[in-house]
Formats: structure tokens, C-alpha cells, sequence
């Protein structure tokens, strides 16, 4: 086999769990991963039970299984960054800070998801307190929205005062680097704290119906413009963009609160187009 006839693309490894609707979790992760031009592989935390009326019923994967996965992936060592999103429970929460600990030159991107939008629990309480002792300061960057950054941090976040603090606490928690997504804001702000410190980002709030996975979809977008070499704020900047036009052009795929459109980039032509495949006559 010859491998130098076409340039590798980076992988991505999404670590979370299975959102049958494909709004969210890992199935939203390798959308998101695919259309930034990178190839994502994905260890799963937990199977869910869920539509777009919101998560019915959560089954965590056994730890052992999770931490087999995500080696067997990394040991192709053409993993360049990471993605990390729901973790279930404290034992999973245990495989992924080892991880971290084994592949300390990856950036790493921890979505901190604790509870869906429609309430249920996404990551036990043994495995909140494990990640705000071992997981937030393993990761280049920590994506909380206003709630996740209320959950671990204690404080009440309200504004864009309240998410300032929250990212102050973080980082005195260990994180390197902290957005604060304000999506359930009025106006859709995030607020980065770095090394350089304090930046907003302000942003137009387009399809509230349409904001099922948008955590997941922003972490995942950061973590592959990082993979493709990019410095943080320009990760995020692209990330930003990419998930704001992702929510412009989604379409109702159900009653309740729908997915983005992760691949608005890549429509395919369809059999009305005059680009489709035409259907050649059998050979007998
Ligand atoms: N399901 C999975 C697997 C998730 O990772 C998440 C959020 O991160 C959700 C569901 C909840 O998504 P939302 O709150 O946007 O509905």
C-alpha cells in the first residue's frame, strides 16, 4: 500500500456519548469533525435513549470498554486533538482523566456536560467533582454554558458579569483556558478567559428551535480547527462562525428542539439535480 500518494487529513477523537437523534454527542462530534476537513473516530461514555423532545433514558458503557476504545484509537498515533463531552458517571470521568494524562501533548477540548437542556443527568455528582479535580486542568480549553459553569464553579451566573466570575473560578480551579457559552442569553455572547485575558465574543442568536447539540457542535468545531493547527482564538473565532451558520440553515427534522445543520457546507447533489448520476441503461 502506498501512503504518501495523498496527504493524511488530522483525526479528531470525540470521547462522549450516543445521541440516536444525531443532535448531539458523538454523532453530532463526526459531522462537525467531517466538515472541517479533518476525520474523527469516537470512543463512546454512554448510550442514550433520546428525540427531539429530549432524553429519555441514559446507559453508561463499562469503563474498561471506554478506556479499550479510546487506546486502541490513539495507538494509530494520528490522533491530533480531542474532544471530550458527556462522561456518564465517575468511573468514566476516572478512564478519560487517564487519558489525558497519557496524551498530555494533544489539545484537548472538555465540553463539561452535567445535564441535558431538557433535565436529565448527563454525569453523576462523584464524576462533577472528579472533573472539577482532575479534568480541568488536563485540557487546553473548558466550553461550560452559563448552567455547567453555575454546576462547577457554585456561583449564580446570570450575565455576562456572573459568566466573567464563573471563568475567573475556573481558572483558579486549574483551567488553562475557559469559555463561557451564553447561548441561553439574550444575545448569544461567549466569554474567553486565557492566558491574555478576559475577550467576548458577541454573536447573533438565529434559530432558538434549532440549538439541540449546540455545546457539543462548538467544542467539536474548536477541537478540529485546533487539530488543523490553528491558535485558540482563531479556533474559536471559526468555531463561532461555523456553528452560528450551522443554526441559520438547519431544518425541522422533529417537534421539539431540533438539531443544527453541521453539514451545510457539503450539500449533496440530489436525483432533481441536474449534477446526479444519470442511470445507465442495463447491459443483458
Ligand atoms: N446527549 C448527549 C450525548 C450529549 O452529549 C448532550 C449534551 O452535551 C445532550 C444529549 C444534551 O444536549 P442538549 O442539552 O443540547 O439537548
Amino acid at each position: 500500500m502506498n501512503h504518501h500518494q495523498t496527504p493524511s487529513i488530522p483525526v479528531v477523537l470525540s470521547i462522549g456519548g450516543f445521541d440516536p437523534s444525531s443532535g448531539a454527542g458523538i454523532t453530532a462530534d463526526l459531522k462537525t469533525i467531517a466538515a472541517h476537513n479533518c476525520y474523527a473516530v469516537a470512543a463512546v461514555t454512554a448510550l442514550t435513549l433520546q428525540n427531539t423532545r429530549g432524553v429519555v433514558s441514559v446507559r453508561a458503557i463499562e469503563s474498561t470498554l471506554l478506556k479499550q476504545s479510546a487506546e486502541a484509537l490513539l495507538a494509530d498515533e494520528r490522533v491530533r486533538a480531542i474532544k471530550i463531552g458527556m462522561l456518564a458517571n465517575r468511573a468514566n470521568a476516572g478512564i478519560v482523566g487517564e487519558i489525558l494524562e497519557g496524551s498530555a501533548t494533544l489539545p484537548a477540548v472538555l465540553d463539561p456536560v452535567i445535564r441535558s437542556t431538557s433535565g436529565a443527568t448527563l454525569l453523576d455528582d462523584p464524576g462533577v467533582q472528579y472533573m472539577r479535580k482532575h479534568l480541568l486542568s488536563r485540557v487546553r480549553l473548558v466550553t461550560p454554558n452559563i448552567a455547567e459553569a453555575a454546576a462547577l464553579t457554585g456561583m449564580k451566573v446570570e450575565n455576562v458579569d456572573g459568566m466573567k466570575a464563573a471563568a475567573q473560578k475556573l481558572v483558579e480551579m486549574g483551567a488553562r483556558a475557559v469559555v463561557v457559552t451564553g447561548g441561553h442569553l439574550d444575545k448569544a455572547v461567549d466569554i474567553l478567559l486565557d492566558e491574555g485575558g478576559y475577550e467576548v465574543f458577541a454573536g447573533e442568536k438565529v434559530k432558538p428551535d434549532n440549538t439541540h447539540g449546540t455545546g457539543c457542535t462548538f467544542a467539536s468545531a474548536v477541537a478540529a480547527n485546533l487539530a488543523l493547527g490553528h491558535q485558540l482564538r482563531e479556533a474559536l473565532v471559526f468555531a463561532k462562525a461555523y456553528v452560528t451558520e450551522a443554526i441559520r440553515k438547519a431544518y425541522p427534522v422533529g417537534p421539539g428542539r431540533m438539531p443544527l445543520n453541521h453539514l451545510f457546507r457539503m450539500q449533496q447533489p440530489s436525483r432533481v439535480t441536474d449534477r446526479a448520476p444519470t442511470v445507465p441503461e442495463p447491459v443483458h
